[in-house]
């Protein structure tokens, strides 16, 4: 077989916004809930203390930022000067389970009133450095263990919340404000109901950590310039790695919106690779593999051909909206748009006046490489054959 080569270096498409819209529609995530739901607990109105127990300038600069991001949006976190009910620190576990929770909220209260007693927000340094989460997405994480800490509840999964039951990419939206808000609408009486022993419960928030990857790619293929657009997402990587038949070609930029787009021109039907880098360089996602089937028609195959005096008949597994070219001594003989699955293809036996051998047919559908080449024999009157599968 013929070796498959690049025909031209990669060459990167700008991205504009919304761009990929044009690929069959972004990937849609579940509905956001316009206000972010509440825990049973709270504070007893919109200003809490706290007391950083951070030793690094580092995460003392991350609790300072996620901190600050709140009172903007309208709850005032204050410092406490020596001692508060409320901490925030980081820890370490890279044990196997340690590294499937980014952070959590350990949150101590009477079940009755819902006064917080304590609450221990914090952060766990192994799946920062692990996963490679840089300062604003580990501010994310602060971010949403402070909701926590001030009564939030999750947002839906996959929703563009701070409150994204696994978040690493968001900071606080405007759903999470109307929640916090709505909370905060009203001061807590707390001290009107009798303290009872009885009534404290603990609840632990945790938050899953989130490992960069490359998903929701689609492609688009320009049979004209004989080049393939692939975007897709690679959150939490700068850069993705691109190969086409293990050969690396150049890399791609990967936007702040964590979206990437490349046109590669190339033959053959071999497999491309997509590999999420970090500024460094250094791989942060596994490999994505994109395969002909998802970037090529499928070859056809002839599950039944059958000939009577009147003609020829095939019926393929070709799938409704694809195009069938039938090629004979590489000449186009016929072109059948398909508009149901396994539809049949008719030749008269006028058609097929001195032909004999195989028909070479193609399979070509919008936005798709033509697919390999299949051989449909040219069978006698009288003859049939079948192949099932
Ligand atoms: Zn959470």
């Amino acid at each position: 077989m013929k070796r498959n080569k690049i025909l031209a270096s990669v060459s990167t498409v700008a991205l504009a916004l919304g761009a990929l819209a044009t690929f069959g529609g972004n990937h849609v995530d579940a509905a956001t809930k316009s206000i972010t739901p509440a825990l049973p607990y709270r504070y007893k109105t919109d200003t809490a203390y706290f007391l950083d127990k951070s030793t690094s300038a580092h995460y003392k600069g991350v609790w300072n930022s996620a901190t600050n991001a709140w009172k903007k949006n309208g709850f005032a976190w204050k410092a406490a000067a020596n001692h508060s009910k409320t901490t925030l620190s980081s820890y370490s576990d890279n044990s196997a389970s340690g590294l499937n929770v980014a952070g959590y909220d350990k949150v101590q209260y009477n079940k009755t009133t819902g006064k917080i007693i304590s609450s221990e927000v914090r952060l766990n340094r192994a799946v920062f450095k692990k996963y490679r989460y840089n300062t604003a997405e580990q501010t994310n994480v602060a971010e949403h263990e402070l909701g926590h800490a001030l009564g939030l509840d999750h947002n839906s999964k996959g929703s563009v919340s701070v409150m994204n039951p696994a978040n690493r990419y968001y900071s606080i939206q405007g759903c999470d404000v109307k929640g916090m808000k709505k909370i905060y609408s009203t001061v807590a009486s707390f001290d009107s109901v009798s303290e009872n022993a009885g009534d404290i419960v603990t609840v632990v928030n945790y938050t899953p950590t989130v490992k960069s990857a490359v998903t929701a790619v689609k492609t688009s293929y320009n049979a004209k310039t004989k080049s393939l657009t692939i975007a897709g997402k690679a959150k939490g990587a700068s850069k993705v790695a691109v190969s086409y038949n293990a050969k690396a070609l150049k890399p791609v930029k990967v936007t702040k919106k964590g979206k990437f787009k490349t046109a590669v021109k190339f033959t053959g039907y071999k497999d491309f690779t997509l590999t999420g880098l970090n500024a460094k360089g250094k791989a942060v996602t596994k490999a994505y593999v994109l395969t002909k089937d998802n970037y090529a028609a499928a070859k056809p195959t002839l599950l039944k051909a059958d000939r009577t005096k009147k003609g020829l008949t095939f019926t393929t597994d070709a799938k409704k909206k694809t195009t069938l070219k039938f090629y004979y001594k590489n000449k186009l003989v016929k072109k059948a748009k398909l508009t149901k699955d396994k539809q049949k293809v008719f030749f008269s036996a006028k058609s097929l006046k001195g032909k004999k051998g195989n028909f070479k047919v193609v399979a070509s559908a919008a936005g798709k490489k033509s697919s390999q080449a299949a051989q449909f024999k040219i069978i006698g009157v009288g003859q049939a054959t079948v192949t099932n599968y």
